[in-house]
């Protein structure tokens, strides 16, 4: 298979979101509040359409199922990975995720949730949340109950290319004025802990106090952000994370340079300029998959680049 798999991405509205996916992305986005573009997807609330090829108009989640041998014939009943563009123009509630223990048994057999952060861009003085202060449950629990949001919450500065791995049981927030690329598994479970007392609507939006309570891991482990890099002339090659579910690079290329094949497959996704695959265009904005038995590649031009893979 020596097919690119380029996607359509999926856009969200939310009340937290804003416009950065057109003033940066040139995506034509459905509101002035779009908070998440779902690049890579074969979830079943926002699967990726496929644009040209032998596959043009499936979506990625039917190519899936009917096609698994363009995956490497990689096991499970949805495919893996999610990657997401977030544009947070106000603060994402307080949130966890469960693992996928517990999302099996409570959610109708979906994945847990492991997913990372590569800040692509945020405001002077922007923050983000990750990590608590309880030293146990109990303590978690009378925080809670005692609205003492400040003290219990671990708030840090961010900078542009930073890089956050989340682990189920992680409280954590994304704050506004920050732009995201979330490489994530594919599920949609989220508990929400604490929304600052917002109205959607008139009304709050939903807790889920008794959930994340059971899968809030006390006392919280910092969060992991150790990261090796390889750099030429023409390029700068950073190798993010390596975990169960994926393995996550950010790339900067000036020139040319060869990639290896891949055991299974791989996402590329386009944060910036522009240039070619094996002679094929991409650009800003492009997200793609390079299918099992895609073989070795040469990028080239003047590009900002995520690679991840199962
Ligand atoms: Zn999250």
């Amino acid at each position: 298979m020596s097919e690119i798999l380029f996607l359509e991405p999926v856009f969200k509205d939310v009340i937290w979101g804003g416009n950065a996916l057109r003033t940066r992305f040139d995506y034509a986005i459905p509101s002035e509040t779009t908070g998440e573009c779902w690049a890579v997807s074969g979830h079943k609330n926002g699967d990726c359409k496929i644009r040209g090829g032998q596959y043009d108009g499936w979506t990625l989640g039917q190519l899936w199922q009917e096609h698994r041998e363009l995956f490497g014939g990689q096991a499970g009943d949805q495919f893996p990975l999610l990657v997401k563009i977030i544009d947070a123009r106000d603060d994402l509630s307080i949130q966890v995720h469960p693992d996928d223990v517990y999302a099996g048994a409570h959610e109708n057999g979906s994945l847990g949730k492991t997913e990372c952060w590569y800040i692509l861009d945020c405001e002077p003085g922007a923050t983000i949340i990750v990590g608590h202060n309880a030293s146990s449950s109990e303590e978690l629990k009378k925080m809670i109950e005692e609205d003492r949001w400040k003290e219990l919450l671990r708030e840090r500065p961010i900078h542009k290319g930073d890089f956050f791995q989340i682990e189920p049981g992680t409280v954590h927030a994304i704050k506004g004025g920050t732009l995201i690329l979330e490489t994530q598994q594919s599920s949609d479970v989220t508990y929400r802990l604490y929304d600052y007392g917002r109205l959607q609507n008139g009304k709050p939006r939903q807790l889920h106090l008794s959930q994340s309570m059971d899968v809030i891991v006390c006392p919280a482990k910092e969060a992991a952000t150790e990261r090796s890099v390889e750099e030429t002339e023409s390029y700068r090659l950073e190798k993010l994370v390596e975990c169960k579910y994926y393995a996550v690079e950010h790339l900067v290329l000036h020139g040319s340079m060869k990639r290896p094949k891949q055991p299974l497959y791989e996402i590329l996704d386009v944060l910036d300029g522009k240039g070619t695959i094996n002679g094929t265009e991409i650009q800003k904005g492009d997200h793609f998959l390079l299918l099992h038995g895609y073989g070795e590649y040469e990028l080239c031009g003047e590009l900002e680049l995520m690679l991840s893979r199962p």
